[in-house]
């Protein structure tokens, strides 16, 4: 009865907007790709995701795409932010698996640290294995500033002030949270600085448990580690868990 309703609602077109995105939504999520959980994905040749304006970004191509209803949401909670005084700017958007390659293994030759264990570890504090980052998915976004000095500054403790008490409403939340003992978050330090788009990226989650070995996790310096590590135990699901009513 329900989705009669519904048909019918669609059909008249009385479904307020937040009703259709959800619903597109929720379409979309029921084929993921291993590829695309992995980020193996050419975002400019993928029409569900869009470019972000500079007005709302510092990034350049191929960096500042998004999926669209993350880009939907941001901008209500921008303009929210705007007239409560808070500048948000998106510092890093969507990475593919190529540029995280790239980006970690910039790391890995650069890391003094004899000790290979050790040096994916301490690139682990705030970086992604190849395969296993959530910017892959067109979900995630950085605000403002990746460096702790800006979330100690005023501005910078105004700034998560304000998105602890309000990103919920546009469906963001934080997933690396600070680490206690009973903590959900066993992976990477606390970023104040990135922000999920929960309604997405908790379906993504689920999809990874699903169809992600650590055998797909291949391809890059120190990939030899995936296991011993426990890199999607600890780093993909050991995060802070999105509210329920955040989710579709
Ligand atoms: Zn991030």
């Amino acid at each position: 009865m329900k989705l009669l309703v519904f048909l019918f609602a669609l059909l008249m077109g009385f479904l307020p907007q937040e009703s259709l995105d959800s619903a597109s939504a929720n379409m979309q999520n029921t084929c993921v790709s291993k590829e695309f959980l992995l980020g193996k994905t050419h975002y400019e040749q993928d029409s569900t995701f869009v470019l972000i304006s500079s007005e709302h970004t510092v990034l350049r191509k191929p960096n500042n795409y998004i999926k669209k209803e993350t880009y939907e949401a941001f901008k209500k909670m921008y303009e929210a932010a705007r007239q409560d005084g808070v500048h948000l700017v998106i510092t890093s958007a969507s990475r593919n698996f190529w540029v995280q390659r790239y980006i970690w293994e910039q790391k890995w030759k650069a890391s003094k640290t004899a000790d290979k264990k050790q040096r994916a570890l301490e690139i682990l504090k705030y970086n992604s294995m190849c395969g296993t980052s959530r910017h892959h998915w067109g979900t995630e976004l950085d605000f403002n500033s990746p460096k702790l000095e800006f979330w100690n500054s005023e501005r910078g403790k105004k700034t998560y002030k304000w998105l602890c008490e309000n990103a919920h409403k546009y469906g963001f939340y934080q997933p690396y949270t600070a680490k206690s003992p009973n903590g959900r978050n066993r992976g990477y330090n606390e970023e104040k600085w990135h922000w999920s788009y929960a309604p997405l990226s908790a379906e993504y989650t689920r999809q990874y448990k699903l169809l992600i070995k650590p055998s797909d996790l291949k391809g890059f310096l120190g990939d030899d580690l995936v296991e011993e590590l426990d890199i999607i135990g600890n780093y993909v699901f050991g995060i802070a868990q999105p509210n329920r009513s955040l989710l579709l």
